[in-house]
């Protein structure tokens, strides 16, 4: 009775404790989400000589470790832990690269001890490796890309908050099945529609869609879904593409010529995104170099270089004679790389053109 006694205070006196810890905003260590964060190079990662240059930097010089040990409020949030990939800029990123890479991101989603991952990316071809994951990554586990558009030397340095809110975002439990998101400048945006719309701006991200939700004080409020096909509901799984297809982009202007066309197909290309003007037009005297191109086998994919709106099929040109596709609103550089998957898949024309319009 007495031992009984005794054990009920205990009881009691456990339970006031974890709602202590919980109350003063502390989570015990055991209840934490379990993050890995993925580094790969980039501005996040770019140390300069002097506070003042924001611009003048080198990227891919600080290890994911130091990273993390400079953000404290980090082990609050969750259990972190680090990995270096690469350390290159963005720029230089390959197929290779991005094959590495998912396939890391693939392995560490089935295990049951990662609740979400983070992947540190320079900004210049973040939007592509994002989307490239929102396509291959079979998992609802949240899988967060973040950069910074300034070193961690400059004044006013924006990399330690938008990591703290990558994983922030990656350890809510609120962030599963909603695809590869990208944080930056306090916003959540979906990997298939973000777009870095400015070089020399902390608010770089941007979708004509809107972002996903926003994170204030690490706390993230949602606005919108993706109706579109991403991760568990993909066709593409990374575990069963050996490469990506050959596939490149040509850039649309007045005067353009073959060359660039021809020397892509030359090179082996399975596709060519043609980044044309406003509806993904096409020069008249390139019409019969790009159906020429067609005749030998080389998905021709109309795409626009404009950043808004989307390419409609049979408008400009008349797609469905000549056997191209569109992007619908896929950018060139997304457009390149659902082409890339796809065609690596097996895809044919037809299910080329309906994955434009589901992904
Ligand atoms: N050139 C850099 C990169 O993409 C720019 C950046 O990270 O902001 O790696």
């Amino acid at each position: 009775m007495f031992n009984c006694f005794k054990t009920g205070w205990r009881h009691l006196g456990a339970a006031l404790f974890v709602a202590g810890c919980l109350l003063s905003g502390q989570v015990l260590a055991a209840d934490k989400a379990h993050v890995v964060v993925l580094a790969t190079g980039g501005t996040i990662a770019g140390a300069g000589a002097d506070a003042v240059n924001s611009a003048t930097y080198q990227a891919a010089k600080v290890p994911v470790d130091k990273l993390i040990a400079g953000i404290p409020e980090l082990a609050k949030v969750a259990d972190v832990k680090g990995e270096q990939v690469f350390q290159i800029a963005s720029e230089s990123f390959t197929n290779d690269n991005l094959m590495t890479l998912g396939r890391r991101v693939s392995a560490l989603v089935k295990d049951k001890g990662v609740d979400g991952i983070v992947i540190t990316h320079g900004t210049d071809t973040l939007e592509e490796t994002a989307f490239f994951l929102n396509l291959v990554i079979h998992s609802d586990k949240p899988i967060v890309v973040v950069g910074s558009m300034r070193p961690g030397t400059a004044l006013s340095a924006d990399g330690g908050l938008n990591l703290l809110d990558a994983v922030s975002v990656a350890a809510n439990p609120e962030s599963r099945g909603r695809g590869v998101m990208v944080v930056m400048n306090d916003e959540i945006l979906s990997a298939r529609d973000v777009v870095k719309t400015i070089n020399i701006k902390t608010n770089a991200f941007a979708s004509q869609w809107g972002a996903l939700g926003m994170i204030v004080e690490g706390k993230s409020y949602w606005f919108r879904k993706i109706d579109k096909k991403h991760t568990l509901t993909s066709e593409f799984n990374i575990d069963n593409l050996k490469e990506l297809a050959p596939v490149d982009i040509a850039y649309a202007y007045g005067n353009v010529g073959a060359e660039a066309y021809e020397a892509f197909a030359a090179k082996g290309d399975k596709a060519i995104i043609h980044a044309g003007t406003g509806n993904g037009s096409v020069a008249d005297r390139m019409v019969p170099v790009l159906r020429g191109l067609q005749d030998k086998g080389v998905q021709i994919i109309r795409s626009s270089r404009v950043w808004g709106g989307f390419v409609l099929r049979n408008a400009e040109q008349p797609d469905d004679k000549y056997g191209w596709v569109v992007a619908h609103d896929l950018s060139p550089q997304k457009a390149r790389i659902l082409a890339a998957v796809a065609i690596a898949s097996g895809f044919n024309a037809e299910k080329l053109q309906k994955a434009y319009w589901e992904y």
